[in-house]
């Protein structure tokens, strides 16, 4: 409320500087209703460029979260082994749910367990499955030709 007042206050102080301004070319008046009417025209652009901003903001963020979510996702089977889950699991959280089938609560447990990477020192080693399976048939492929 104090916000649209002062909105007021302000627009009507720069019509009157307008006003006087241009009174010796098109008179106070037109002048100050040319001068609150451009101010008018201005804001609303600007408030409406503003939303659009705003709006497109919040959907990058939105999809920025949902992927944060889907690195968490994680599948797992019920005890009851008649219920497959897909839920968001967390580290720092009891992650508890509920099971539709079994209507017992199962708990999910992280365990997290370390591995030592080597560095790869030859790069022009073939690590392709696909490609070695590959070159292997053609091998045989020859050798009973
Ligand atoms: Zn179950």
């Amino acid at each position: 409320m104090i916000n649209i007042l002062l909105s007021l206050v302000i627009t009507s102080i720069i019509s009157t500087f307008f006003g006087f301004g241009f009174s010796n070319i098109v008179g106070f008046w037109q002048a100050f209703a040319i001068a609150a009417g451009l101010q008018i025209i201005i804001a609303l652009i600007y408030k409406s460029f503003q939303i659009e901003q705003r709006s497109s903001n919040s959907s990058d963020v939105e999809q920025q979260f949902n992927d944060l979510l889907s690195l968490s996702t994680i599948n797992f089977i019920c005890p009851c082994s008649k219920y497959t889950f897909t839920e968001e699991v967390f580290a720092a959280t009891e992650n508890v749910f509920k099971c539709p089938e079994c209507n017992s609560n199962v708990k999910v447990h992280l365990n997290a367990s370390t591995v030592l990477q080597t560095d790869v020192l030859n790069t022009d080693i073939t690590n392709d499955v696909q490609s070695v399976l590959e070159s292997n048939v053609g091998g045989e492929s020859e050798k009973e030709i």
